[in-house]
């Protein structure tokens, strides 16, 4: 029997077929709206899983990091990352924290491969942190499963209220791939690709013709990026250590007695290990971490939550990451950047996860506005 000599494709070859197999050749030909997506975290991956669903967009990702980076300049590998509400009651933050719950508890519920799972999760409360915003009667109770204040009985020292609900832990490790493999299977081009200024991604677009639409996914680096230059984005670090111990249930405090120190533990889905933290240090760059903040935080969790630590914490590494923080909260709005378009969605600070859903869905709401408005004109 002789085999039959196959021909393999690129990627672009293949999107370059299926574009031309979906453009009828007769009247009712339709031009795609081309849209160039900057960013591969999850803000740029989620909007272009959304915008994905609408055939009528033709979409390139392009970003100097991907899933599988490890690069202090990306955010989204080094978070937690959980589902723990901080918003206001009724805020726009509030709004995406609620409308990103039901998508990331379906795929919790319903798709493994994803790297997501329901953990029960406990907040404790310190009478003296009562300036930041945790209550024991938070605006999420709602619609948050399994909510109820806990017994002082049920409390460890030092801790002087707290909540338990089922909440939600992502493993990025296993979640950014994830998405990515949804984007292309959903015919996004995926393509690795540094610009200088916004308006460089106009000319990335797979196809020969230019984008008519630049969503701006850049998150930190939207401080320095030609054309976006926003002053008021700053780093908020994080600094973790991952464990291979497991613990089943999320912690979280409302402060310490360090400033800018946080306490929390949780344990990622498949074997991802338990993240510890952390700290939320605004302006602060560094990237290398800080071995004896490792310690303060370790020394923190095994007097919170003695059982975890047992006969003591095994490390897999120290991890440093910068939100993306923006006074006055994300930037997500269109503006006109010459004869196109640019949606911004960027600045998440320590909520991306838990809104990107929400705020992909808003940047899915410009972008049909803009189309609408541009086959009036
Ligand atoms: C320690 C820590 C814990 C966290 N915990 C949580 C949590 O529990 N829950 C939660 O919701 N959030 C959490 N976060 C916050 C969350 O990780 C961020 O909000 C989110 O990752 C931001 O994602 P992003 O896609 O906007 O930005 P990023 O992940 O930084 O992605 C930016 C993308 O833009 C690309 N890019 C930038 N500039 C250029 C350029 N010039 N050219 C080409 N490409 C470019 C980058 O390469 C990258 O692909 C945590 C963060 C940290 C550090």
């Amino acid at each position: 029997m002789t085999l039959k000599k196959r021909t393999y494709l690129s990627e672009n070859q293949i999107h370059a077929r299926i574009e031309a197999q979906e453009t009828p050749s007769n009247h009712s030909r339709m031009a795609k709206t081309n849209i160039v997506i900057v960013g591969a975290g999850v803000s740029g991956l989620t909007t272009g899983l959304l915008l994905a669903k609408n055939p009528k967009y033709s979409i390139t990702v392009i970003a100097k990091h991907m899933p599988g980076d490890y690069d202090i300049e990306y955010c989204s590998p080094w978070a937690g990352a959980n589902y723990t509400p901080f918003s206001t009651a009724g805020t726009r933050e509030a709004r995406w924290e609620k409308e990103t719950w039901t998508p990331l508890a379906d795929l919790a519920e319903k798709v493994p491969e994803a790297g997501i799972h329901f953990l029960k999760s406990r907040e404790y409360v310190r009478d003296k942190d009562h300036n930041n915003t945790r209550t024991t009667n938070p605006w999420f109770k709602s619609f948050i499963p399994d909510f109820r204040v806990l017994d002082t009985s049920e409390l460890p020292k030092g801790i002087d209220g707290g909540i338990e609900y089922t909440s939600i832990c992502i493993n990025p490790a296993l979640y950014l791939p994830y998405l990515l493999g949804r984007c292309r299977a959903s015919r996004i081009i995926v393509k690795r690709s540094i610009i200088t200024h916004i308006s460089q991604a106009y000319t990335l677009h797979h196809t020969t013709k230019p984008a008519d639409i630049v969503i701006n996914c850049t998150g930190l680096s939207s401080l320095t990026l030609g054309g976006v230059l926003d002053t008021t984005m700053a780093p908020i670090r994080g600094q973790t250590i991952l464990v291979r111990n497991e613990d089943p249930m999320m912690i979280g405090t409302t402060g310490t007695d360090i400033p800018d120190e946080l306490t929390y533990v949780m344990m990622r889905a498949s074997g991802g290990g338990t993240i510890l933290g952390g700290c939320a240090q605004k302006g602060n760059w560094e990237a290398e971490p800080d071995l004896e903040m490792a310690e303060r935080i370790m020394g923190r969790v095994k007097e919170l939550d003695p059982g975890f630590v047992g006969e003591g914490l095994d490390v897999v590494r120290h991890a440093v990451g910068l939100r993306p923080w923006r006074e006055g909260g994300v930037r997500l709005e269109k503006e006109r950047v010459g004869e196109g378009w640019c949606v911004h969605n960027y600045g998440h600070a320590g909520y991306g996860y838990q809104t990107s859903f929400a705020c992909a869905g808003d940047v899915v709401k410009l972008v049909k506005e803009i189309v609408g408005e541009r086959s009036m004109a």
